[in-house]
């Protein structure tokens, strides 16, 4: 059977989806989330069937890229039977994880087997007080044993996300490099984006641009650019003498809009069309009124995808536009 396409109104092919299978998280990273957060009702949670029920109909519809997010997934009871799950769907290229890595030293292995294809890891640091203080909660330690058991696992090609943020870490943006290099993994810078509002947090005097952070880079390491791609809004340097990749992933300094190829699934089943626009609809209460329908499930994603908007609009220098967090977005 030829698998159907989804294709918005400005032409963009969607073949990606960012799942989130929790809003809830160990950590409170000063960016993501404020220090006193409201989670969604546990009733208004999609079930592991249910999340797994719409990305299989999204994988019917042409989707060829899954990534595990929150939140933080591994906080999920039974994470693993949904990666067992979704690594099983014909027709799916890739099963990934961004996690912050805390429950990686146990779950590195049981995930490898379930079918998990490739993992990115969150580290902003490499003090131990200063990771702390940017997770409010974290050790780094257990972030640091988590990647060496994602390595032991096997899997490869492993990504490190750093965010940098002006005056608390920018000063390490070479010794997260060196330890990129130095333990042969990727390593992706992110603009800090202005969702949620934390008001212990300055988003517009914390920012440090790609260029910024590419041009301190260039002067230990000679960058060349690379026109590969992660399937992501990743934009990859290479060094002459390592096979780490250095990514930036530019929400604001160089707008990947035009080239979007990725919608989100919140964890209580809303579909939302882009990080930066509220616009979404809700795909949880289509499956709970019609659970043995799922033309009804695919109808509504079709729709929904002819309303994707063509572009976000970020800006530092007013209040957020989009009170939603990254962490209950699906970052
Ligand atoms: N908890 C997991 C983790 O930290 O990797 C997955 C979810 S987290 C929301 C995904 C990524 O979003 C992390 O790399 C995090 O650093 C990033 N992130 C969170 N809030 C952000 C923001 N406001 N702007 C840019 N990146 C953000
Ligand atoms: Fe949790 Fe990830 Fe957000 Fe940090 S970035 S608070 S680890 S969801």
């Amino acid at each position: 059977m030829a698998r159907e396409a989804l294709i918005d109104q400005h032409g963009r092919a969607i073949t990606y989806l960012r799942l989130s299978v929790t809003d809830k998280c160990n950590y409170r990273c000063v960016y993501c989330m404020a220090e006193d957060m409201q989670f969604m009702p546990r009733d208004e949670l999609m079930s592991l069937a249910e999340l797994a029920t719409i990305a299989t109909a999204f994988v019917d519809l042409g989707v060829r890229k899954i990534r595990l997010t929150g939140g933080e997934p591994l906080v999920r009871p039974g994470v693993l039977s949904l990666v067992a799950k979704l690594a099983s769907l014909p027709g799916l290229d890739e099963l990934t994880l961004t996690t912050n890595g805390a429950h990686l030293h146990k779950l590195a292995q049981p995930l490898k087997q379930a079918g998990l294809s490739r993992i990115n890891i969150s580290l902003d640091s490499l003090q131990p007080d200063r990771f702390k203080q940017l997770t409010r909660t974290g050790k780094l330690t257990d972030v640091l044993a988590g990647i060496r058991a994602a390595q032991d696992a096997g899997f490869t090609r492993i990504k490190l996300n750093s965010v940098i943020l002006r005056d608390r870490n920018d000063d390490e943006v070479i010794d997260l490099v060196d330890f990129a290099r130095a333990q042969g993994l990727d390593i992706a810078f992110i603009e800090e984006m202005p969702l949620g509002v934390i008001h212990e947090h300055d988003r517009a005097a914390s920012f440090v641009s790609s260029a910024e952070i590419l041009s301190r880079i260039g002067t230990r390491y000679p960058l060349t650019f690379s026109a590969e791609t992660s399937g992501g809004p990743a934009r990859f340097h290479r060094m002459a003498d390592s096979s780490t990749r250095i990514g930036v992933i530019s929400p604001h300094s160089a707008n990947f809009c035009s080239t979007c190829n990725r919608v989100r699934v919140t964890a209580d089943g809303r579909l939302m069309l882009c990080l930066g626009n509220d616009d979404a609809v809700d795909l949880g209460s289509v499956l709970r009124a019609h659970p043995h329908e799922p033309s009804r499930l695919k109808e509504a994603i079709k729709a929904a995808i002819q309303t994707k908007p063509e572009r976000h609009h970020f800006r530092l220098d007013a209040p957020p536009q989009i009170i939603r967090f990254m962490s209950a977005t699906g970052g």
